[in-house]
């Protein structure tokens, strides 16, 4: 007989463990499926940080992102763990005033600043005549905030999804070691969700690239804020522990094949060392290392958060979905309490 379950998470990622997180908080019972283990380094969580900020030009992102802040503040207290540094973020960008107009319609603070101030403040140099800098902003700990939505969830690793059958009972879960029937499955698959959705008759319009990411060190022993530079191909860089800086150019990528082994792209490396060199004060311009990060990209950056039949997809990135995550797992059990709702 098929093992049965209520709602089956797919991808043990940030996306999946803060949905099982939330739903568990709507009492719903959860088994999150990982094909590899959680904190692996071949998907998009990975690592010790990403950044925090509720600096977006559009209304709609910045409020996300204040829901969210409350959120990891909740998830800081049940945890105990301190999962947000907040050393800020200093935003370089194209257009300040549509960014300080977004921000004041949104209540969210922030301080224009010249090139000097930033120099003074944080040892930074930018071309830039205005910057905007934003305190309620820095890193989220990555790595600790998947342990933190962890605890308490029912995940099984190394069991790879091979299929999923919708029917009018729910979905039938289809694993090597066997079927689980569930009322709901969420794919929180990350690059790998588009083919698992494509067999379920679900087409989701998203490009996974592989982006490069280098780590230098610094001469300044001072807490780092977090840094976008838009003039500069989306630079973008935040702290990796003290006298580190991770360093990445958004959206550099190509397309690529989640299964297959990440290679560093070398443009992007000199392009990151260049840039990292003639803005933070480094102790030497090589890095002392880089890696590889899989995106997966909507045309438009958007989210894709919806459902379909007992089918929830849960694809949360073009690069920035991590700071959102609790947001996203609140938005993903309202899409799972419609698909049990009875009318
Ligand atoms: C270089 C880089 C920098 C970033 N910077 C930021 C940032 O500064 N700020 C920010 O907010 N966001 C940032 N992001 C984006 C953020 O990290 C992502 O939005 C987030 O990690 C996406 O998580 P996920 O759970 O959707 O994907 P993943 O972490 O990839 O999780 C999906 C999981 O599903 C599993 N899986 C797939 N298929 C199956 C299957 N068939 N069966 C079982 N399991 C399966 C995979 O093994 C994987 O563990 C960055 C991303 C990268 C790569």
């Amino acid at each position: 007989m098929a093992e049965r379950a209520d709602v089956v998470v797919v991808g043990g990622g940030v996306m999946g463990l803060a949905t099982a997180w939330a739903l568990r908080r709507a009492r719903r019972e959860v088994l999150v499926l990982e094909q590899i283990r959680i904190g692996h380094t071949q998907g998009t969580s990975h690592g010790a940080g990403r950044i925090f900020r509720l600096a977006y030009d559009e209304p709609e992102w910045v409020r996300l992102a204040q829901e969210a802040l409350g959120l990891w503040r909740e998830v800081e207290r049940e945890s105990g763990e301190a999962l947000l540094e907040l050393t800020g973020l200093v935003d370089m960008p194209l257009d300040p005033g549509l960014l300080v107009a977004t921000l004041d319609a949104c209540g969210a603070e922030h301080e224009l600043l010249d090139g000097g101030e930033v120099e003074r403040r944080f040892g930074l140099a930018t071309d830039c005549r205005e910057v905007v800098f934003q305190p309620e902003a820095g890193i989220v700990r990555a790595d600790r905030a998947l342990s933190a939505f962890r605890a308490g969830a029912h995940v099984r690793e190394e069991a790879r999804i091979q299929a999923l059958v919708p029917h009018e009972d729910g979905v039938r879960v289809e694993t090597e070691g066997g079927s689980i029937e569930a009322s709901v499955a969420v794919v929180a698959a990350g690059a790998w969700a588009k083919p698992l959705l494509a067999d379920a008759g679900v087409d989701l319009p998203v490009v996974p690239t592989r982006e490069t990411v280098a780590y230098f060190e610094l001469t300044d022993r001072r807490p780092v804020p977090s840094v976008i530079d838009y003039g500069n191909r989306e630079a973008y860089a935040l702290t990796a522990g003290t006298g580190l800086v991770k360093v990445g150019i958004h959206r550099s990528g190509p397309p690529t094949d989640p299964d297959k082994a990440g290679i560093p792209d070398e443009g992007i490396v000199r392009f990151a060392s260049d840039w990292a060199a003639r803005t933070f004060r480094l102790a030497r311009p090589e890095p002392v290392s880089v890696e590889t990060c899989l995106y997966t990209n909507t045309d438009d950056t958007r989210f894709v958060l919806e459902r379909h039949g007992p089918i929830v997809v849960c694809s949360a990135c073009s690069g920035h979905g991590f700071k959102f995550a609790p947001a996203v797992g609140n938005r993903v059990t309202e899409l799972v309490s419609a698909a049990t709702s009875r009318p």
